[in-house]
Order: structure tokens, then C-alpha cells, then sequence
């Protein structure tokens, strides 16, 4: 769908991404043909997934793979299981995936993937099957020189060794560095798991750095409590930040003068609930149990949005009580709630930048399995630190400067690096 010649989508992950898009780019005055370019992905793969379900039924799921751009590099990103997982949501997520390698300055363009599915209601085997056949659909494009994917929402390490294994065995070789994420003892690196939640964690103390807070004078609520979320929120209460509501997708758990973290994480792990609903019945640990959108609206200085997409729209920004939100999962803010914060002064730091963390790690994996030489986990989480720091300031720089938002400004950073290349390059990719 088109409008004033501009591509545009019903799909709320892809419009909100081409609307940043299209603001940062006309400010920045990027020439039109560049614009229309960028506003599609270079390549896209759907397939068709059949699975033997364990009761002996097929059934078939739709999966994708999209290639945004691979002007920097091969094309970076991960693969979701979940239900709302369509071509055109890859696609913005792809997209939203270029800005976030070329703004962390690391040498990747953006690709996404995934299958519509509900992984909570399946075993272990189907899961099993299903990764595997969509691993050799995508083999004929994946690869550690043309697009490496990694674990995203309802994926890790188990799932990325399955589609490794498969496509390893399809190749007659061994490849560890087609794909990121992996467990740490198979080719994965030591402080990948927890490296998405200690980036997002920096860019809050940097944040706090800037506008002079002490981390033990803040209070933090932070909605979802998967690998993003919940490793952001120890990292954050370690340096005395009080952490007072936690969510998952059974409710808000939140408790005034702090949640305990480690015996969130204790409960977490000993609860043999499904993933995205382990904290059920963690109020009897001494919090009050919220409904599920609670949790955006506690009284904190610092809001960490680390669930779905959209969570922060039009119906819920009005309701925010803090004053700092940084985005741990990707395209939780619509644009329209963007300007509703903005009105009433919150600054937002974008997702591609905060939770960049993720994929800066998966860069530090494969440049460790092209290496064959693992780093210490020292090594690793300092690098990863720095990174997010330096990545912070720049774009806090540019908007201090230039009186625009944080989102403006990181995209401006992002998309110039990727302009200046295509130009060097030319469209013929
Ligand atoms: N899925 C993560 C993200 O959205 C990590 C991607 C990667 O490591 O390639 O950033």
C-alpha cells in the first residue's frame, strides 16, 4: 500500500518502521530514490513449514525470511515463533535491524525471520521438527558471509542448533558461525544470554550519568521477564537501582519497595510453567499482583518495555508515570504515543539503540567463531559496555545539539551510515 508515493503497511511493526524511517530520512533531505530503495527489503523468502504433529497429524506453518539490506554486511537478525509472525512484520523488523547494526558500528545489515506458531502449546520433538524443516527451507540463504541469524522471541540456543545442525548436515561441513546465540558449549560465547539486558542496562546508568541521578535513588518497573527483561533487571537492581513491578504474560507482580531479583529469577527457574508465564504465583512471594498493562503505569522514574511490540500506543502513553523509558524489546512505542511522551517531556531511548546489546554480542560470537578462539567473559561483557556507551553518547550528543528526540537522532546516525555506503556501492547489490 502506497501513500503520497510512500510505502506504507497495516502491519503496525512495518508502518511504525517506515514512518521513523521517512521522518528521519526527509530531515536528513536523503535523496528520493534512496528513500524508495530502503523502503523494501532486498530479498524475501517465505516457506512453507509441514510438521508431523505428535499425534501423527501434518500440519503447516508459514515461516520467512527477510534480507532488509546487506549493503554493510551480511544480513543480522533473528527468528521468532509466535503467532503474529507474518512476511510483512519480518520485514519491518529486518528493517528496524539495519538501523541497529549500522548504528552500533558493527559490519552487518538487518534480516529477520520467524514461523506463525504458538511454541507454548507444542512439545519439545514438534519444536524440534518444525526448527529443522524451516532450517533447510532457508539453507539455500543463510550462511556466516550472506545472513546469520540468531534467537528472538520464543527461540535460543536449542533452536538455533537445530537449524544448524540441519543446515550443517545439508552442507557436508561444519559452519558455527552461520548463526549466533548458539549455547555457550556449542560455539556460543560466554556472556551472550544476559548481553541484550546488560546493554540495555548501560544505556540506563549512561542515561542517569546525563542527567546527574544516583542509581539508588531510581526506581524501575520493567514489562516482561524473559531474556531481556529479567537479566536488565538484576544488572539494574545490582547497581541499587529498586526495581518495584515485574510482568510477565500472566500479570504485573510489583511491590513499592522492591522486588527481590534473585529470588524472581530463583522462582523463575523452579516453576515449571511455560516460558512468557513463569512468574505465576509470585505474588505469594510478597508483591501485589497488577493486571498485565499495570506494570506501565507504577510510579517509577524508569520504565524498561522488554515484551511485545505496540505495548506503548495511543491508549496507554497518557498513563506512563516515568520519566525515562528505554525500549527493550523491538517497536514497543507507537509513533503516535511517541508524541504523546514527547509532549509531556519523557525521553525515550529508541530500541535499535538500547537493546542493541543483543546483536553487538552475536557480532562478538561470530567474529570468535570465525576465529576459532574464544574471548573470557570478561573480554566480552567490557567490549560490549563500551560499545553501548560510545553508541549512547553519540546519538545523545546529536540530540542535545540538534534539539530532536533520541529516536531521531539514532536513526539520522543509522541511516547515514547505511546512505553512504549505497552510494559507494550503488543500488546494484
Ligand atoms: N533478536 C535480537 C535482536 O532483535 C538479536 C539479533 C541478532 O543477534 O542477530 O536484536
Amino acid at each position: 500500500m502506497e501513500i503520497d508515493g510512500r510505502r506504507r503497511s497495516n502491519n503496525l511493526i512495518l508502518d511504525t518502521a517506515l514512518r521513523d524511517f521517512y521522518g528521519a530520512a526527509d530531515e536528513m533531505h536523503l535523496d528520493e530514490g534512496l528513500i524508495q530503495t530502503l523502503s523494501y527489503p532486498e530479498r524475501r523468502v517465505d516457506v512453507s513449514v509441514p510438521v508431523e504433529m505428535d499425534d501423527g497429524t501434518i500440519k503447516v506453518f508459514h515461516g520467512h525470511r527477510v534480507q532488509h539490506s546487506t549493503a554493510l554486511g551480511p544480513s543480522k537478525g533473528g527468528i521468532r515463533y509466535a503467532m503474529d509472525v507474518t512476511g510483512q512484520e519480518c520485514e519491518g523488523l529486518a528493517m528496524l535491524m539495519t538501523w541497529k547494526c549500522s548504528l552500533a558500528g558493527i559490519p552487518y545489515g538487518g534480516g529477520k525471520g520467524g514461523i506463525c506458531c504458538d511454541p507454548t502449546h507444542m512439545s519439545r520433538k514438534e519444536k524440534e521438527r518444525m526448527s529443522r524443516t524451516f532450517g533447510a527451507r532457508i539453507a539455500p540463504i543463510i550462511g556466516r558471509w550472506s545472513d546469520v541469524p540468531a534467537p528472538d522471541m520464543y527461540t535460543g540456543g536449542q533452536e538455533m542448533v537445530w537449524i544448524m545442525d540441519t543446515i550443517c548436515k545439508m552442507l557436508g561441513h561444519f559452519e558455527p558461525a552461520m548463526l549466533t546465540g548458539k549455547p555457550i558449549d556449542y560455539w556460543g560465547a560466554k556472556g551472550r544470554t544476559e548481553a541484550t539486558g546488560r546493554g540495555l542496562a548501560a544505556c540506563a546508568f549512561e542515561l542517569m550519568r546525563m542527567k546527574g541521578l544516583d542509581p539508588a535513588k531510581m526506581k524501575a518497573a520493567v514489562q516482561g521477564f524473559g531474556n531481556v527483561g529479567s537479566y536488565a533487571a538484576k544488572i539494574m537492581n545490582e547497581a541499587g537501582v529498586k526495581i518495584v513491578a515485574i510482568s510477565d504474560t500472566t500479570g504485573t507482580y510489583y511491590n513499592p519497595n522492591g522486588i527481590n531479583i534473585d529470588k524472581a529469577f530463583e522462582y523463575m527457574n523452579t516453576n515449571p510453567g511455560q516460558r512468557g508465564r513463569k512468574l505465576e504465583g509470585f505474588e505469594k512471594e510478597g508483591c501485589e499482583k497488577l493486571g498485565l498493562d499495570d506494570v506501565l503505569f507504577v510510579d517509577c522514574d524508569f520504565l524498561c518495555p522488554c515484551a511485545l511490540q505496540g505495548t506503548i500506543n495511543q491508549d496507554t502513553a497518557g498513563k506512563i508515570k516515568a520519566k525515562y523509558i528505554v525500549e527493550g524489546a523491538n517497536s514497543p512505542t507507537t509513533p503516535e504515543a511517541e508524541d504523546i511522551l514527547n509532549d509531556s517531556g519523557v525521553i525515550v531511548v529508541p530500541d535499535f539503540l538500547a537493546n542493541a546489546g543483543g546483536v553487538i554480542g552475536s557480532y562478538f560470537e561470530w567474529a570468535q567463531n570465525l576465529q576459532g578462539f574464544p574471548w573470557t567473559e570478561e573480554d566480552y561483557n567490557n567490549r560490549l559496555v563500551a560499545l553501548m556507551k560510545d553508541n549512547f553518547c553519540r546519538v545523545w550528543d546529536y540530540a542535545q545539539n540538534k534539539k530532536v528526540t533520541m529516536r531521531r537522532s539514532a536513526y539520522i546516525a543509522a541511516i547515514k551510515r547505511v546512505a553512504d555506503i549505497v552510494e559507494l556501492r550503488g543500488v546494484y547489490l
